[in-house]
């Protein structure tokens, strides 16, 4: 039986990596999902890659307003049952070299967008829906260069904590999936010798896969966490535990 049978579900920046290999496992599941991404043609691409019961909304989700545009179109079809914040950046300095623009940058859009693209979902949200936000086993690690982006990672997980708690009479579920080092476009442009220093710090001894962190979003996203809430779930390969 599919797990996300009749769910509309949103999935933000599901135009590439670990968004857009969530959205194709919802599909997969059988439920109706919305993806954003910035860019029209990979957004359209997408959709074609996915096939059906997809649509695409082109929008930054840092930028309120595209977020009112997003439930605009997303109202039409009905409630949102999952919700995945999945939209992030990872650009990495040392905390001693780090402009004031770098730092903005990233707290802009993995912290101001995570947290408003959830608010503004709220209202068209089913009580009983899950809420997934997408952290990184950055959070809990001291990794030279990764500090800021760390620093965002762990602020979405207290978000979490938070919305648990303000979201307990709605029954909503609120989790955050922290992955490891995933192949995405993201992890490609590091190189060759920065990949290889990472892979040196992974139990698994290897870089995870898009759609090892879409099964996991299944698992968030489904009944079958009925009574998971306020959870960080690492998809990491071990490298946050060691
Ligand atoms: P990718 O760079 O592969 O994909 C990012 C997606 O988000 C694209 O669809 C992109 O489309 C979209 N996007 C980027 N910025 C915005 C924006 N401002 N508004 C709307 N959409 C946006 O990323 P990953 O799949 O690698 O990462 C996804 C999430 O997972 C991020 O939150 C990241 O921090 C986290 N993560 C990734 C890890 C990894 O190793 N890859 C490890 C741990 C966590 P477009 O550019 O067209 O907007």
């Amino acid at each position: 039986m599919s797990k996300l049978q009749g769910k509309v579900a949103v999935v933000s920046g599901g135009t590439a990596g670990i968004g857009f290999a969530t959205a194709k496992r919802f599909v997969d599941e059988g439920a109706y999902v919305f993806i954003t991404g910035r860019r029209q043609k990979e957004l359209d691409e997408a959709v074609k890659a996915i096939g059906s019961n997809v649509v695409g909304v082109r929008g930054d989700v840092s930028k309120l307003p595209d977020l009112d545009r997003l439930y605009e179109t997303v109202k039409a079809k009905g409630k949102i049952d999952v919700l995945v914040a999945n939209a992030g950046i990872g650009e990495f300095a040392p905390l001693a070299s780090l402009t004031e623009e770098h730092f903005d940058k990233l707290f802009d859009l993995n912290v101001k967008g995570t947290l408003f693209t959830v608010q503004k979902a709220l209202p068209l949200m089913n009580d009983g829906g899950s809420i997934i936000l997408i952290g990184s086993v950055a959070s809990v690690k001291g990794t030279a260069s990764f500090g800021t982006y760390g620093a965002t990672k762990a602020a979405v997980r207290n978000l979490v904590r938070t919305w648990t708690v303000e979201l307990k009479d709605r029954r909503i579920r609120s989790n955050v999936l922290s992955p490891g080092p995933i192949k995405t476009p993201l992890m490609d442009l590091q190189p060759p010798d920065i990949i290889a220093r990472i892979v040196a710090t992974i139990p698994m001894g290897r870089i995870g896969e898009p759609d090892e962190v879409a099964k996991a979003a299944v698992f968030l996203a489904s009944d079958d966490s009925s009574f998971v809430t306020g959870i960080e779930l690492f998809v990491d390969g071990g490298r946050g535990q060691v």
